[in-house]
Parts: C-alpha cells; sequence; structure tokens
C-alpha cells in the first residue's frame, strides 16, 4: 500500500524552500517517519499550521524514497495550553527531543508514542512542575527501551537494601556494600523520589511538588542517567526551570 493513514506527534519541523514543510512525526504503526507537506506556507494551504510541534494528528501519506508526502492532516489534539507557556514548551521540547532519538523509522513504537502522547497531555494540563512531568517522562522512556534503572534493589549485589548513592554506569542506586566512593551520599528523599517518577502515572508526576533539595538530585541524575544511554546531550533539558 503505497497511501496509508496514521496516528502521530510531530516532532520536529522544518521549512522546505518557498512553501514547503518537513516534518518528523511519531506515529503508532510506523515509528518514526520523514514526510513532506507540500504548499502548506502558503495562505490557502488545506494544512495551515496543524504541521506544528506537539500537534497530535490524524494523516494520511504516500510512501516515498526518502520523504512521505503528506496528503491530508486532521489535528486530534493541539495542546493548545502547553504551547502557551513558557515553562511546558521547553519540557516538552526536551521530550520531543529524546523520543526522535530513541525512535526507529519503519518500526512501530505503539508503546512509545501512547507514553508521549500521555505525557503531552499531563503537560497541557495542569502541572505544578512542568520539569516533573519530564523527568517522569525519561525514566519511564529509560524503562521502555531497556534501561530500566534499579531504584528498590542494589544494581551492585540485587539486594533489597537501603540505597543512598546512584551509579550512571551501574545502572541504578547502590549498597554501602557495593559502592565505590567515588558516588557521593544522597539526599534522603532522592532514591523514593527516582522510584516514583518511575512507578506513578504521570498524573500523579503532574500534581507533585517534591522537595527541592531531592528534586535538584533527581533532575542531575536524570539527565546524566539518559545522555550516558542515548550517548548524546539533550539540548533543551538545562533551559527546563527547576
Ligand atoms: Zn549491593
Amino acid at each position: 500500500m503505497n497511501l496509508y493513514r496514521e496516528h502521530g506527534v510531530v516532532l520536529p519541523t522544518w521549512k522546505r524552500g518557498e512553501a514547503d514543510r518537513i516534518a518528523v512525526l511519531l506515529t503508532q504503526g510506523e515509528g518514526k517517519v520523514r514526510a513532506v507537506a507540500k504548499g502548506v506556507r502558503k495562505t490557502k494551504s488545506r494544512f495551515g499550521g496543524r504541521l506544528e510541534p506537539f500537534s497530535h494528528v490524524d494523516l494520511s501519506l504516500y510512501r516515498g524514497r526518502e520523504l512521505d508526502i503528506v496528503t491530508q492532516v486532521e489535528v486530534i489534539n493541539p495542546f493548545r495550553t502547553l504551547r502557551e507557556d513558557y515553562d511546558r514548551v521547553v519540557a516538552g521540547t526536551a521530550m520531543l527531543e529524546a523520543v526522535d532519538q530513541v525512535a526507529q523509522e519503519r518500526e512501530g513504537a505503539i508503546r512509545l508514542y501512547l507514553l508521549l502522547v500521555r505525557a503531552l497531555r499531563a503537560l497541557d494540563g495542569a502541572p505544578r512542575d512542568p520539569s516533573v512531568v519530564l523527568d517522569a517522562f525519561l525514566l519511564k522512556l529509560m524503562a521502555l527501551e531497556g534501561y530500566r534503572p534499579a531504584l528498590a534493589e542494589c544494581a551492585g549485589c540485587g539486594q533489597q537494601a537501603a540505597l543512598r548513592c546512584f551509579s550512571i554506569a551501574r545502572g541504578g542506586g547502590l549498597c554501602e556494600r557495593c559502592r565505590s566512593g567515588e558516588e557521593s551520599t544522597l539526599d534522603q528523599g532522592t532514591m523514593p523520589l527516582l522510584a516514583a517518577l518511575l512507578g506513578d502515572d504521570l498524573d500523579t508526576s503532574a500534581a507533585a511538588t517534591p522537595p527541592p533539595g531531592s528534586r535538584r538530585e533527581a533532575g542531575a541524575l536524570i539527565r546524566g542517567y539518559v545522555e550516558y544511554h542515548l550517548e548524546r546531550r539533550l539540548r533543551s533539558y538545562p533551559l527546563v526551570a527547576r
């Protein structure tokens, strides 16, 4: 089938020539898709501003060799409230950036797609602190990609124990016997916070206001952990207010 229909979320977009827009999308069934919407930047275009980052869309595409061609776009959810708030936009941009990194082209990504849509909905709602939603999303994304950090049992020996330090390279918290001495001792609330961010649903994280000390430590660990596994920097992450 050369023509197909998909639900997707618009990741980055950029202009091409006078009137075209190229968009990267995360779709349910085809994974990451690169597509061109021709003539979208003309005032009478049928697509108007529908292919903007964050938009949750229903679209029809023609399969192409390098780029698929968008023939129709309907917006399922524009996430308008998210777009109107700077802190939510930067947190959401960091999410799109991470998804763009992990998604594979032409490989179904239903769980990734659902996780992203849920996280954008949580940001579009009334999150107490968008950075908490971002951090919860990133930990869930790591777990989905096969890098679930050990937070309840020691990443070294597997024992249930008090974990007061975290090793990015070893994949989680470490007990007193397994720590090498290089890891700094964490605030008492940090490991429980990491466990809550990973285990709770995104709406719970959107309503949470964890204490600032644990927030800072957890944020730094999550950023380091994600960048270690993605093998690249998350450019938007430092712009997120905490
Ligand atoms: Zn241990």
